[in-house]
């Protein structure tokens, strides 16, 4: 791609590439980086039906921006899960996330925990504090969230659900899992990594190699105000990710496209682990609700977190 500077309209310092870049620059360079992950790793078929996952922030509109002038928006169907977190009021992200999906002419669902498993986060993390439950609300939040995008996945038979998880987001997990010992989660990241149970509708990150600092930019650039409020449960107990993102920040100061690098050696890395997945058999089902569970587990994570909580037992 062309790149100069000129004064008059340079947008964006991109730190990794040491560019500094056009608004026009910059939008192709987005949508070029999306597009070649999409085709590298077949993420969107043209026959696909594609949910999209959106939370109302950055991120979420750079996704659905995007991929709705990549696809066919009439295979396209967006959904927000609500938590249930009182001082993060959603109903602002909801409604703007809502107005530029239906100027795409995209359907647009909103669930809620409190809908689907009775209490909201709030409520959730009151029961895990009174009854001195040793789980952060990000574990609850996360496990829950994942496992409703799944279920409303299966419900309306889409073939791919999308989530605008950041480059940042994916280096952190990769160092995560690794200083956890976690290798056996780490193929698991991998676009190529198959999937596990027939009951799993296959995810994908067509954001997963643009920088967090990039989707903030694109989101302004294309005039889309989002909230910056911070999450009350983040400073309740500071989670291993928030350390590891902050040693990342660092790394990438001094050393820019660090995380990128991190990225696209992990995947050359875990291409010569994938077959060991494949030969792996169906997941086993959870003996209460009757979804997948990992290899050994008689009850899934879910049923797990929700019995510590007493909402439901165990059989
Ligand atoms: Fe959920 Fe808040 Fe944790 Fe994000 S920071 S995963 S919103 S609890």
């Amino acid at each position: 791609m062309r790149s100069s500077y000129r004064a008059l309209d340079a947008f964006i310092y991109q730190r990794h590439t040491g560019r500094v870049l056009s608004r026009r620059e910059f939008e192709e360079d987005i949508m070029y980086r999306v597009r070649s992950e999409i085709s590298r790793y077949r993420l969107i078929e043209p026959s696909d039906t594609v949910l999209l996952a959106v939370s109302g922030g950055k991120d979420s509109f750079v996704l659905v921006d995007t991929i709705a002038r990549i696809h066919d928006t009439s295979r396209l169907l967006a959904v927000t899960i609500i938590e249930g977190i009182e001082s993060l009021g959603r109903t602002v992200e909801v409604e703007k996330i809502g107005g530029i999906l239906k100027s795409y002419g995209i359907d647009y669902l909103v669930y809620s925990f409190k809908e689907y498993y009775g209490l909201s986060l709030d409520e959730i993390m009151e029961r895990v504090l009174r009854l001195g439950v040793r789980e952060s609300a990000c574990t609850y939040c996360g496990v829950l969230r994942r496992r409703l995008l799944n279920s409303i996945a299966r419900e309306h038979g889409v073939d791919k659900v999308a989530t605008a998880h950041n480059l940042d987001d994916e280096a952190q997990t990769i160092v995560m899992n690794l200083l956890r010992g976690d290798t056996t989660r780490l193929p698991r990241l991998h676009p190529r990594a198959p999937i596990l149970s027939k009951q799993f509708i296959p995810r994908i990150k067509p954001l997963r190699k643009i920088y967090e600092y990039e989707t903030t930019a694109y989101a302004y650039m294309k005039k889309y105000g989002f909230q910056h409020s911070r999450c009350p449960y983040v400073d309740l107990k500071p989670s291993l990710r928030s350390y590891v993102r902050r040693l990342l920040y660092s790394l990438e100061s001094v050393h820019p496209g660090f995380s990128l690098r991190l990225l696209e050696n992990c995947d050359k890395l875990l291409e010569d682990r994938l077959w060991s997945l494949e030969k792996l058999p169906e997941l086993p089902s959870c003996g209460i609700c009757g979804e997948p569970t990992s290899y050994g587990r008689e009850v899934c994570k879910v049923c797990e977190l929700l019995i510590k909580i007493g909402v439901i037992e165990r059989k």
